[in-house]
């Protein structure tokens, strides 16, 4: 088969499908599929109704090599370099996370409470610290197009990669991407503080599938011994750069809830503090509201 120039595209879908399958992929077939997607330049619909046309022959060695990457579980997203999260495509290298679809939970808390808080044409300015990709600070300053954001990463290689999704999205000039450990180099103090640090704890790293242990920066995963590290410091730092009827919006791993409302209470005494759930229940988004 791996010779074969001349194999069809549902021949391929199933070789490539049995060899991920057999690597302990979770979504052979549908990564498979993605994979020849983007090799052959179509679109998913196009292969299942051309499965018997022959795979276009410039496709076909490109197709093998990202199977025997993907075997070895480096991420789809690495390898096709663009992930989708709440509805735009975001350029992805191995100097970031790839986009969850859990964090799009984080994107609607603060929608929400944008659109409850302050008048349509009024400047918002937001803050989302460890931004990575820059997925959260440019699909915020994409929806409300009176934000300022500022993106905070302690990485410059994160940065570059918010930098061109900010610019692919045109939204690069009502944001500012700053180099920074948390807060320390927010420039302003801002109306809402939103952040998906790492969390991990310890104990749970050993369990998480390969793709994220092998291939994705463990320091934007991983936060010391329960998993808050990151979280205590920035709420710890947050009360000085929060402006009046500020908000917090923070994602957590599951059981880490009672944990941050602590924490949130420690640092903002008066506020009201809410856990919000993703899709599989578990609690994922806490939201720290100030008087
Ligand atoms: N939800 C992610 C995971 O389990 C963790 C993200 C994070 O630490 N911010 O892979």
């Amino acid at each position: 088969m791996a010779d074969n120039t001349t194999c069809s595209i549902q021949e391929a879908l199933v070789w490539a499908t049995e060899r991920l399958a057999t690597a302990g992929c979770e979504t052979p077939r549908l990564d498979a599929e993605i994979l020849l997607c983007e090799c052959a330049g179509v679109e998913r619909a196009y292969l299942l109704a051309h499965g018997n046309d022959a795979v276009p022959t410039d496709a076909w060695p490109q197709f093998q090599a990202w199977v025997a990457r993907r075997e070895k579980r480096e991420p789809v997203a690495y390898i096709t370099g663009h992930r989708e999260f709440y509805g735009l495509d975001f350029v992805v290298t191995p100097a970031v996370l790839v986009p969850r679809p859990e964090t799009e939970h984080l994107v609607d808390e603060v929608l929400a409470l944008a659109r409850a808080r302050y008048r349509a044409n009024q400047t918002i300015l937001i803050a989302d610290v460890g931004t990575g990709s820059g997925a959260i600070a440019v699909a915020l300053a994409a929806h409300l197009p009176h934000a300022q954001v500022c993106a905070l990463d302690a990485s410059r290689e994160a940065l570059e990669v918010a930098w061109r999704n900010a610019d692919k999205h045109g939204v690069l000039g009502r944001m500012c991407l700053v180099q920074s450990d948390l807060l320390e180099h927010l420039p302003w103090s801002v109306d809402i503080l939103v952040a998906n640090l790492p969390y991990v704890a310890d104990e749970e790293w050993p369990a998480l599938a390969p793709e994220i242990r092998f291939h994705e920066p463990a320091h934007a995963l991983r936060g010391g011994a329960n998993g808050l590290d990151l979280i205590r410091r920035l709420l710890g730092q947050a009360p000085a750069h929060l402006r009046p009827g500020g908000a917090v919006v923070l994602e957590i791993g599951a059981g880490q809830a009672a944990g941050v409302r602590r924490a949130a209470q420690a640092a903002f005494p008066d506020a009201h503090i809410r856990v919000a759930q993703d899709y599989a229940g578990l609690d994922r988004v806490v939201v720290v509201q100030t008087p």
